[in-house]
């Protein structure tokens, strides 16, 4: 219900453009944005709990300067504040230690529910009937409600747990001690605006974020992707190249590299035209996707080579899957518009140790696609690295 409701409040706002979405983070980008968001939740918890500690350690010690002031209920309030004191503490030490004690996320929401639960406490302990008195604390009232709708970074689904809960409860123990709801209502009513505008702003400010985040998220992937094929670029591959290499390096592991050439290619852009080229193109990422596991890598190499990074794989390992993507090309035609074509690739394979380098992998794997190409072609060859346990032998298929 509150999702739908800042949802219609965001398309009424609408910022500057009147197409702007209400903005949602697409499945396959979630693990990315709960990294990003928890990144966020952390600036804003330190930034708050220095701000907490400050201004409620100041309203402790500042009795004699406001009008409602009753030196008897000095313990009273102090108690009252400790869990904001707390749970202030609680987050500067888990963050200047580098040791989180829990997420700031739940920081958040302790820092958050006990300062709604301080003021409405603090109310109930001073409202008397002063409308002086009342009122200072309505003050109060409005700059906790705008703190706390800052502090839903997370949006709606804050907001039951930041501000009705407590209201509710609030709204319980007022009639409880016998104060009549429309006999404070007027007090409230200020505080109440103030918690619709911060929660507006608030949701209007995770809105913004969501939008950087995704605008962001659309540059990086344009960066590192093909845009012909959807594969990984050269530029992307290189990154994970160095990764891996590093991984292999540092815990003795071993990692195999597949490089892929289509045969005679350059017929089929001669014979049918660059846009058939073109399909064929995609439809061979399309079938060579089909056989990588999440954690291997495959990218366009070059114009007609694409790459493939099988991490913890051995030299057979890297065989075997040449020869599923060989078959897949080999055993039936590609459909391009009209056409139906037959295409086939010759795969180099080799594997790689921490002991080697990456530019003499990528040599190898170029000099087994010689041999392929040289043996004529739809075959798949492989060379093993100097550092494997059986030395430099040669595997043919
Ligand atoms: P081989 O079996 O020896 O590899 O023969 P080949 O014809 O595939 O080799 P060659 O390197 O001579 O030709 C590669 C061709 O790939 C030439 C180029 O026009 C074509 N090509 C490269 N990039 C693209 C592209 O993005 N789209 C299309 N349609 N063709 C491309
Ligand atoms: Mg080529
Ligand atoms: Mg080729």
């Amino acid at each position: 219900m509150i999702e739908t409701t800042s949802r219609w409040i965001m398309k009424m706002v609408r910022f500057s453009d009147p197409k702007t979405p209400y903005h949602k983070v697409p499945a396959e980008w979630l693990p990315a944005y709960e990294a990003h968001i928890r990144v966020v939740e952390r600036q804003v918890a330190v930034v708050a709990a220095w701000v907490l500690l400050i201004t409620v350690t100041l309203y402790q010690f500042t009795h004699e300067f406001r009008i409602a002031h009753r030196p008897d209920l000095w313990l009273t309030e102090l108690f009252i504040r400790a869990p904001v004191l707390a749970s202030a503490l609680l987050t500067l030490i888990s963050h200047y230690t580098g040791k989180p004690l829990c997420q700031s996320r739940h920081l958040l929401r302790a820092m958050g529910l006990s300062v709604m639960v301080m003021i409405l406490a603090l109310f109930l302990v001073h409202y008397n009937g002063r409308l002086a008195d009342a009122y200072q604390i309505t003050n109060g009232m409005i700059i906790s409600f705008f703190g706390v709708a800052i502090l839903s970074v997370r949006g709606p689904k804050e907001w039951w747990l930041m501000f009705f809960m407590p209201l509710a409860i609030f709204l319980l123990v007022a009639r409880g001690k016998g104060f009549a709801i429309a006999e404070l209502l007027p007090f409230l009513f200020d505080p109440l605006v103030m918690m619709v505008i911060g929660l507006v702003m608030s949701e209007a400010l995770r809105q913004l974020r969501v939008g950087e985040f995704l605008a962001r998220q659309q540059l990086r992937q344009q960066a590192t992707t093909d845009q012909l094929t959807g594969l990984l670029n050269r530029r992307a591959m290189h990154h994970l190249l160095e990764q891996e290499h590093a991984r292999a390096k540092r815990y003795g592991g071993t990692y195999s590299l597949i490089l892929g050439d289509l045969d005679n290619f350059k017929r089929v852009n001669d014979q049918y035209g660059h846009n058939i080229g073109d399909m064929v193109l995609q439809e061979t990422a399309r079938r060579l996707s089909l056989h990588m596991r999440t954690e291997d890598a495959l990218c366009r190499w070059g114009g007609e080579e694409v790459l493939v990074l099988l991490p913890e794989t051995d030299l057979e390992g890297a065989i075997q899957v040449a020869e599923k993507v060989r078959f897949s090309l080999a055993n039936e035609p590609m459909l391009a518009g009209e056409h139906s074509i037959p295409q086939t690739i010759s795969l180099g394979v080799t594997n790689c140790y921490g002991l080697d380098d990456i530019e003499s992998a990528i040599k190898r794997a170029d000099d087994a696609l010689y041999q392929a190409k040289e043996n004529g072609r739809n075959r798949t060859e492989a060379v093993a690295s100097p550092h494997s346990e059986n030395g430099s032998n040669k595997h043919q298929t």
